[in-house]
């Protein structure tokens, strides 16, 4: 019989897709690792599954145990099924612009979910950091996975995300490319990659406009789980050759093409990706084998990216085929 004991099994060796159409123009080959076949629909399993592993045989999570960590909802995700399979409790803090479809997600899994306003600074007492040290300090056997500071989410990149990127080109990568959050993904793999390859492949953040990462001061932007408001040690600038910033506007409209001509429903912070992605395969030619990464699905965004009346509150809806398509069915 074969079948899987635990999903925890099922975690990483998620496939590469080659982008057909949105890549119209461009020479090199641009190639999609998609996140959302993990059992939790994200990238974010592989970091649960090592920052829980790495804590049990440490002796900071202890059976019985409570996990709190402030997560707009993917890591919340992979705790949950890590920690269902493994007989823990889990308590996560979100900030209140987190979609309640995402919620509801991890509600579903038994978790509790404390929601706090976005609109203040990291320093106040109500901020979805501070919260979750306030929960840790009240809660007997509670550990913080704390994924802003835990060496162990880049280095389950570094570990699983980055070989398979190797092993599944087949050494032939040149470029990678993802959206940068806490910063793991970009770091563990980027180090994997420059490693094996002599520094041979160049790894491209992207990360909205406003974030640090390219610059900015912080200023608040819609799309979910990447930039951030100040520099977690989780990233390290060192491994990045580059980071391009990209506007709401164009990671949503490039998130909708995704689902629309490559078949792709997957979040925003997949559609920032590859507009960075394909800006750097614009300068390329056609034996450079670029590799972005897409983190989770669409189908927890879809009161939001996938519903024209939010896009058209914020005017993202300008200069695409699907305004006209739906003024005309209206
Ligand atoms: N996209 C989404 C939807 C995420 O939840 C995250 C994690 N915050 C990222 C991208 C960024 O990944 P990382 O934290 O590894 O930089």
């Amino acid at each position: 019989m074969q079948f899987h004991d635990s999903l925890i099994t099922l975690v990483g060796n998620t496939p590469l897709v080659r982008l057909r159409n949105v890549t119209a123009g461009i020479q090199a080959t641009v190639l999609a690792k998609v996140e959302y076949f993990n059992p939790g629909g994200s990238v974010k399993d592989r970091i649960a599954l090592r920052m829980i592993e790495a804590a049990e045989q440490s002796g900071e999570l202890q059976p019985g145990g409570t996990i709190i960590e402030p997560t707009s909802g993917n890591t919340g995700v992979g705790l949950a099924i890590v920690a269902q399979q493994k007989g823990y409790k889990c308590i996560f803090v979100c900030p209140d612009k987190v979609s309640t479809d995402k919620i509801n997600v991890l509600r579903a899994y038994g978790a509790e979910v404390v929601v706090c306003p976005s609109a203040v600074d990291p320093e106040h007492p109500d901020s979805y950091y501070n919260v979750s040290d306030r929960l840790v300090a009240e809660t007997p056997g509670s550990w913080k996975p704390d994924q802003y500071s835990n060496p162990n989410n880049p280095r389950s990149h570094y570990e699983t995300t980055g070989p398979e990127l190797w092993e599944q080109t087949e050494g032939k990568i040149t470029h990678f490319v993802a959206g940068v959050g806490t910063g793991g993904t970009i770091t563990g793999t980027g180090r994997y990659l420059k490693e094996i390859s002599n520094g041979a492949v160049k790894v491209i953040g992207t990360d909205p406009e406003g974030s640090v990462y390219s610059g900015g001061s912080g200023r608040p932007y819609l799309v979910e789980g990447v930039g951030e408001d100040f520099w977690p040690s989780a990233y390290d600038a060192e491994v990045t050759d580059e980071i391009v910033a990209v506007s709401d506007k164009d990671t949503f409209q490039m998130t909708r093409r995704l689902a629309k001509e490559e078949g792709l429903l997957v979040g925003g912070s997949c559609g920032m990706a590859v507009v960075g992605a394909l800006e750097v395969a614009k300068r390329l030619g056609p034996d450079d084998v670029v590799v972005v990464l897409l983190p989770d699905s669409g189908r927890g965004y879809l009161s939001k990216i996938f519903n024209d009346e939010w896009m058209a509150d914020y005017g993202f809806l300008e200069d695409t085929s699907s305004s006209p398509q739906v003024s005309a069915v209206l």
